[in-house]
């Protein structure tokens, strides 16, 4: 029997969930030949042979190496999708990053919202934390629209890239240690890809802010030292490999915690994002 299939809010189309890859899903990076990594050691080995950021997008949309996330993703895109959502199909993949593929400006989020990227395909994608940054990337000139709402709605960055920390949507929010460790050469490699355009970093909370420099250690940049702490507005200068010195910049996490509670506002948001833009286009 087939498995059932719902309409694509944007197109239409009619799709399984988790969506099969190259099957028609808006921007979907992958098709049905694309290499699978279905543990740890496969991540490394088809992170490290990715060749441009189009394979990275498409390598780590199918991938399966964290069974925990695995189940999690597929379990919420077919009996646990919340109500409102119901009648939509649900991605069940993991999210790519989104954006430039020259980005002056590199956006570091946690992971996929179980109901947001995880049902849309996309980044940052139809949830609450979304319409924030989003609003944000338009203000600031990044963005072409101020909000992102599903995957085929004609949203598209210039000069700025966003990508997720850890690409599938995680229990709680929150990876394990070894789901971050697992899902680091899929980041290592696009960091690397994407390096010699980078200006300016802007990473969205503290974990985000660990695993960036923990990558810049690995991609053999130099961090001062002893490791800076983790707070809104806080700059860090890393240097690349050849010399160049890289500012990062942190914001605390566009989570409803923090913009329900007034923790991070608009006006703060748009501070960090007005002194990333001056540090990518002094
Ligand atoms: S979290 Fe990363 S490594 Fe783990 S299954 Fe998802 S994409 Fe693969």
């Amino acid at each position: 029997m087939r498995p059932p299939t719902d309409p694509h809010p944007a197109t239409g189309q009619l799709f399984a969930s988790p969506v099969p890859p190259g099957t028609g899903w808006p921007g979907d990076p992958a098709t049905a030949r694309t290499p699978r990594a279905k543990d740890a050691d496969d991540v490394v080995r088809l992170a490290a042979a990715a060749r441009s950021l189009a394979d990275v997008d498409a390598r780590t949309s199918v991938c399966r190496a964290c069974p925990r996330l695995v189940t999690w993703r597929e379990q919420v895109a077919t009996t646990g999708r919340r109500a409102s959502f119901a009648d939509q199909p649900y991605w069940g993949r993991p999210s790519p990053g989104f954006g430039d593929p020259h980005p002056g400006l590199l956006v570091v989020g946690l992971a996929p919202a179980a109901n947001g990227a995880n049902r849309t395909g996309r980044v940052f994608t139809g949830d609450r934390s979304g319409d924030w940054i989003w609003a944000a990337l338009h203000r600031a000139g990044y963005a072409a629209l101020p909000d992102s709402r599903f995957a085929g709605d004609g949203q598209r960055l210039d000069g700025a890239r966003i990508v997720p920390a850890v690409r599938c949507a995680p229990p709680a929010n929150r990876p394990t240690p070894g789901e971050r460790d697992t899902c680091a050469p899929w980041f290592d490699r696009e960091v690397a890809l994407v390096e010699p355009d980078l200006r300016t970093v802007l990473v969205l909370g503290g974990f985000a802010f660990d695993v960036m420099l923990t990558v810049a250690r690995r991609l053999g940049w130099a961090v001062p030292s002893p490791r800076p702490r983790f707070g809104h507005g806080v700059q860090v200068p890393l240097v690349t490999a050849s010399g160049r010195v890289l500012p990062l910049l942190a914001s605390y996490h566009v989570s409803q915690q923090n913009t329900f509670t007034g923790r991070l506002t608009e006006a703060m948001l748009d501070d960090v994002l007005t002194r990333a833009r001056a540090l990518t286009h002094p």
